[in-house]
């Protein structure tokens, strides 16, 4: 057993290790080493699983299953993240005997733990409005929280004003156009043209055509979503351009086409976007947009400029994508530098296959709403 194998057998024994905190000051703990901060929340959540409730039943059951599970220190601080923020008697108890029962992924049990919290009443929806921060170190910070449609509209409008510089972060490159806007220089906020990509399925497409689109979402290649009644309003205005592209996917193969040459063309681009309506690294939410178009199969290995050997990628995963890929064994391999691995296409959909040879998908809203998953 290598270090990291030690460290995940101990990470299994969470309730136990916490049942031991229950008897201990976290200032002792403290006094070991620890951050007094970390000890605290783990005594606190040793209080929680172990001390006086208003549930006792469930608190012990849960306990005992959550042993039984393995679940580890993190899992169950999550747990109690969002359980905490329940306020009716019982029902702290009754999501954390949920959530210690869910079957799935960290990723999934915290998704679905948001979702239960919102429904309880726990978390209210963010509200819209500006925020002003305090001065730090001179500096100060203004937030805004508006419909996505609007901020989207900003953002746009900012990024059409920066002056190719890709050296710059991207923060600061928006930040004189930003001023710029605030004082009226310029045309002001810039109505966007849709040249950006919508994908909607086929039956969708019937059903907002002949008006009965209101629970239709359609997701768009800027990372937003809009509904059916935005949709024909926008094709109304003319702001989805003239012209109606429609790509054809194969549920299996991906996007079909026939068409090779060195760089990809707007066709391809466009239907590359509708594929991925954000980069389809695992976590990664820049809009399609704003990404580049990327060869699967590397170019300089033989991979082809055809629909299904094209994805977007960021420019930052671009970049750290392993083109070399594991099929090639490179003679002496950077040192210190972890694989990052490299997209793949499997089952028609773009995967990250990892160094340790697992396939991942972004599970992005927007990203789990392009063409390929419409079919
Ligand atoms: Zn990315």
């Amino acid at each position: 057993m290598d270090k990291y194998e030690e460290f995940m057998a101990l990470t299994s024994q969470a309730i136990g290790i916490l049942k031991d905190m229950s008897k201990r000051s976290p200032y002792d703990m403290a006094s070991d080493g620890m951050a007094r901060k970390t000890a605290k929340n783990f005594t606190q959540l040793a209080d929680v699983l172990f001390g006086p409730t208003d549930s006792p039943r469930l608190q012990r059951e849960s306990v005992a299953l959550a042993e039984e599970r393995e679940l580890s220190l993190e899992y169950l601080e999550m747990v109690e993240k969002h359980a905490k923020k329940l306020q009716k008697r019982g029902a702290a108890w009754r999501l954390r005997a949920e959530l210690i029962a869910f079957e799935g992924t960290f990723e999934e049990v915290e998704a679905y733990a948001k979702k239960r919290v919102m429904e309880e009443g726990g978390d209210k929806p963010k509200q819209r409005g500006v925020r002003l921060g305090r001065v730090v170190d001179g500096l100060r910070t203004i937030s805004i929280t508006d419909t996505q449609r609007r901020i989207t509209d900003l953002e746009k409008t900012l990024d059409a004003a920066v002056e190719n510089d890709n050296d710059r972060p991207r923060s600061e490159a928006l930040l004189e156009p930003f001023w710029d806007l605030v004082k009226g220089n310029g045309t002001g906020l810039i109505k966007p043209e849709y040249r950006t990509v919508i994908a909607i399925g086929l039956d969708d497409f019937a059903k907002v055509s002949c008006g009965k689109g209101e629970d239709v979402i359609v997701a768009l290649s800027d990372g937003t979503t809009m509904t059916g009644a935005e949709f024909i309003n926008a094709a109304m205005e003319g702001s989805l351009g003239d012209k109606l592209y429609v790509g054809l996917f194969h549920p299996t193969a991906g996007p079909v086409n026939l068409y090779e040459a060195r760089f990809a063309s707007d066709k391809l681009r466009t239907l590359a976007m509708a594929e991925n309506l954000v980069c389809p690294w695992p976590d990664c939410n820049v809009p399609a947009d704003r990404c580049q178009v990327h060869h699967i199969d590397a170019h300089k290995h033989g991979g082809y400029t055809k629909p299904s050997n094209l994805t977007m990628l960021c420019k930052y995963h671009n970049g750290v994508n392993d083109d070399d890929g594991p099929r090639k064994k490179r003679k002496r391999p950077s040192p210190g530098k972890p694989k990052r691995g490299r997209m793949r296409r499997h089952r028609g959909k773009v995967r990250l296959h990892t160094p340790g040879g697992k396939l991942v998908g972004n599970t992005h809203h927007v990203s789990s709403m392009g063409a390929m998953d419409l079919i």
